[in-house]
């Protein structure tokens, strides 16, 4: 069985000494728990909303970190926050997802953190940016620092959808491609925006391999400052992470080598079986193509495009395939052949 995921849980600010306290203690004795969060200086979207508890929070945290032997984690947005933190003993460190979107706040931070090897974590930016992401691990990690994590927190779309922020998972997994090192830790928190998502989200992060999971957690969610909706109790985190199926990467059975060596060779032969069919699709397109040059019609007839993705995915749901899937697929290689025929009409048309 693999070993169970780093958990970074706590609230998501700190509102009182005794909400503080009491809500580490508890988080504390699921004993499933291994960081302590905690959000000092809260970044809102409206003013005038609680803007965090600021400096005195820290002392706080400094006592529960005593109390219960948890090390503690807090998001900074400037240098004057990371010196604070630092000077009151807080072990981890992360960026939140609005500074990670400006390069100048991530400069201040990593300058500010120059020559002090702390753990730093960083929230991917509100917008759907892999560079943006990576650029700001990048720039703390020219500062020196080395224990350096992502943290996947979801992305602000335009969409509506059942999330507060897209997944996008195909984000955090280029990522992963990118830094295969770089542990990425998944805030279901923020994705979800509710807590009745939360076991969902977080069992998905954890099939994909990530190696930790942060959840917002609050004696008493109904009363909370901030995100009152997405925090769970530490007895419902405890529920959720003992739920938790837990899969390995990799097995060393024999067996299921060789039975996974022959599923992947017959998916081996079926890639190129699509491939060859795609070739040979593109092939007739460009005929058409040539076809329609030489007889001076448009590259793109409506009609029949309306017609194909109808027909096609019809016959996908007969096939019980995802029907999004389906008309990505059939979007992208649309949108091949255009480029293709685009590609045909702009050469001379050949003299028979
Ligand atoms: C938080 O973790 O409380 C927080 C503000 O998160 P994010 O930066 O992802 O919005
Ligand atoms: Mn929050």
């Amino acid at each position: 069985m693999k070993s169970e995921p780093l958990l970074i849980s706590g609230p998501c600010s700190v509102e009182t000494e005794d909400q503080l306290m009491t809500t580490a203690q508890l988080l504390a004795n699921t004993g499933k728990v291994s960081v302590l969060r905690a959000g000092i200086w809260k970044p809102r979207t409206r003013p005038g909303e609680f803007e965090g508890i600021g400096s005195i929070g820290l002392e706080w945290l400094k006592r529960a970190k005593a109390e219960t032997g948890l090390p503690t984690a807090v998001e900074v947005a400037t240098a004057k926050h990371v010196e604070e933190a630092l000077a009151s003993g807080v072990d981890i460190l992360w960026v939140g997802a609005r500074s990670t979107a400006n390069p100048f706040t991530v400069q201040e931070i990593a300058d500010a953190l120059r020559g002090i090897d702390v753990p730093v974590l960083v929230k991917n930016p509100v917008n759907p940016d892999l560079q943006l992401w990576a650029g700001a691990l990048e720039r703390i990690n020219k500062a020196g620092i080395s224990k350096l994590g992502a943290i996947h927190r979801g992305f602000s779309s335009f969409e509506k959808s059942a999330f507060r922020n897209e997944p996008m998972w195909e984000i955090a997994i280029q990522l992963r491609t990118l830094c295969p090192e770089l542990p990425i830790i998944n805030d279901p928190s923020h994705i979800c925006g509710n807590s009745e998502l939360i076991p969902y989200i977080a069992q998905k992060a954890l099939d994909l391999d990530m190696q930790g999971l942060m959840i917002e957690a609050h004696m008493d969610p109904s009363k909370a400052w901030t995100d009152a909706k997405q925090q769970v109790s530490p007895a419902a985190l405890a529920e959720i992470v003992g739920n938790f199926n837990l899969r390995q990467p990799e097995s060393k059975d024999a067996a299921f080598i060789d039975k996974l060596t022959e599923l992947r060779k017959e998916i081996d032969k079926i890639d190129d079986l699509v491939l060859q069919k795609l070739a040979d699709r593109m092939r007739i397109t460009q005929k058409i193509g040539e076809y329609k040059r030489d007889n001076k019609v448009t590259i793109l007839q409506v009609n029949r495009w309306d017609d194909i993705m109808k027909k096609r995915t019809a016959f996908a749901k007969a096939l019980k395939l995802d029907r999004n899937f389906t008309e990505k697929f059939l979007e992208l290689v649309h949108a091949e052949s255009i480029r293709l025929q685009t590609e045909v009409m702009n050469v001379e048309a050949k003299m028979p």
